[in-house]
C-alpha cells in the first residue's frame, strides 16, 4: 500500500526552529515541525520582524480601548495596530497554494484564539482572550484550511486530523493544477471512506458536483469541488462517524476473519472510542487485512493512510486538550 504523496505547502511562525526572532532573540526548537520538514516545503515569516520591530525588540501586547483591539509595545507604548495590519494583508493576499498553517501559541502577533488582551499597558491582569493580529487575517483569508499552533498539534488527534487535511488538500491542488475530469473521478473515488468520516453530507454534495448533470464547465466542476472539499473536512471526524467507517471496512472481511480475530479489531474500536489509543492502532489493523486478503477496493482508500505513516506518532504531550 505504498502511496505517493505531494508535498504539502505549511506556513509556520519562523520563531519556531527557523530563525532567532522572538523577542528576546530567542528560536523555539519544535519536534513536530521539525519532524514533518523532509515531507513538506515550509513557507515561514515572523511579522514582528517584518514590521521593523528588530531583534531583540520590546514585547508588544493586544490592548482593547474603545471597543478596538490595539497592538502596542510595552515599554515605548508605541501603537502598532496600523503597521501590523498591513503587514498583514499584504502578506496573506500575497500568499498562494498554502495547505495548511502552524503558528506560535499565545503571540500577540501569531496566536490562535487564546491570546491575553488587557485594558490597558499598566501592569494587570487580561480581561479577555483573543487571535493575534498575524493568525485573525491568516483565519479571515483562509476560512476553511487547517490552522493549528505548535502547542495543540501535541495532541495526537489533533495532528491525525491536521495532517490528513493538509495531505488530502495538497493532493487535490495537485490534480487542479492539471485540471482532468477523469482525475477528479478518481480523486473523489479514492477519498470516499475519508468523506464519509468527515461528513456525509458532504460526500454525497461532492459525489454529485462530480457526476455534474448540470454540464458545468471543468473549471466551474473544480471550484465548486474545491470549496464544497474545504467545508467537508472543516470539521475534525466525530468518533462515531470513523468507528461507523472502520465497520463498514470490516464488513469486507466479516466473512474471512476468525470470531476471536473480529472480537480482538472490536475491542481496538473501543480503546479508540475511550481516547486510549489514537485512529492509526484500528486503521493498521483494516491495513492489515486489507493486504491479507488483497482486497484492490480498499486498497486505494485513502482513508486507510491519508499521509505519509512515518508520521505517525502514537503518544502525545499529556495534556488533555479539546481537539474539535
Ligand atoms: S510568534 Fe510570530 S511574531 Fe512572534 S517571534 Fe514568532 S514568528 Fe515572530
Amino acid at each position: 500500500m505504498r502511496v505517493d504523496f505531494p508535498k504539502p505547502n505549511i506556513f509556520s511562525s519562523k520563531c519556531l526552529g527557523f530563525a532567532k526572532c522572538r523577542w528576546n532573540g530567542d528560536i523555539i526548537p519544535d519536534k513536530f515541525i521539525a519532524e514533518l520538514k523532509p515531507y513538506v516545503n515550509y513557507v515561514t515569516t515572523c511579522p514582528e520582524f517584518e514590521i521593523g520591530l528588530g531583534i531583540p525588540r520590546d514585547p508588544i501586547r493586544i490592548v482593547f480601548q474603545d471597543e478596538l483591539y490595539r497592538l502596542m509595545q510595552l515599554n515605548t507604548e508605541r501603537d502598532i495596530t496600523k503597521k501590523m495590519n498591513d503587514f498583514v494583508s499584504g502578506y496573506v493576499t500575497s500568499i498562494k497554494d498554502i495547505d495548511g498553517f502552524i503558528l506560535k501559541d499565545r503571540s500577540p502577533s501569531c496566536g490562535l484564539k487564546d491570546v491575553k488582551v488587557y485594558s490597558s499597558l499598566k501592569p494587570s491582569s487580561s480581561i479577555k482572550r483573543t487571535s493575534g493580529f498575524f493568525a485573525a487575517g491568516v483565519l479571515k483569508s483562509f476560512p476553511n484550511i487547517a490552522v493549528e499552533t505548535e502547542a495543540r498539534l501535541t495532541n495526537f488527534m489533533i495532528r491525525e486530523n491536521f495532517l490528513t487535511k493538509v495531505f488530502t488538500y495538497a493532493k487535490f491542488r495537485k490534480i487542479k493544477n492539471n485540471p482532468l475530469m477523469k482525475n477528479l473521478v478518481q480523486f473523489h473515488a479514492e477519498n470516499k471512506f475519508l468523506l464519509m468520516a468527515y461528513c456525509k453530507k458532504y460526500l454525497k454534495v461532492l459525489g454529485n458536483i462530480v457526476a455534474n448533470r448540470d454540464k458545468k464547465s471543468l473549471k466551474e466542476v473544480f471550484v465548486e469541488y474545491e470549496v464544497n472539499l474545504l467545508k467537508a473536512m472543516e470539521k475534525a471526524p466525530k468518533f462515531t462517524a470513523t468507528i461507523n467507517v472502520l465497520l463498514h471496512a470490516l464488513g469486507y472481511f466479516s466473512k474471512k476473519l476468525t470470531s476471536d480475530e473480529k472480537r480482538f479489531f472490536l475491542n481496538t474500536l473501543e480503546e479508540y472510542r475511550r481516547e486510549q489509543i489514537p485512529l492509526s492502532v484500528p486503521v493498521n489493523l483494516v491495513r492489515s487485512y486489507i493486504i491479507r486478503f488483497d482486497e484492490s477496493y480498499l486498497k486505494q482508500q485513502t482513508f486507510f493512510e491519508p499521509y505519509p505513516k512515518e508520521l505517525i506518532e502514537a503518544k502525545d504531550s499529556g495534556k488533555k486538550r479539546d481537539y474539535r
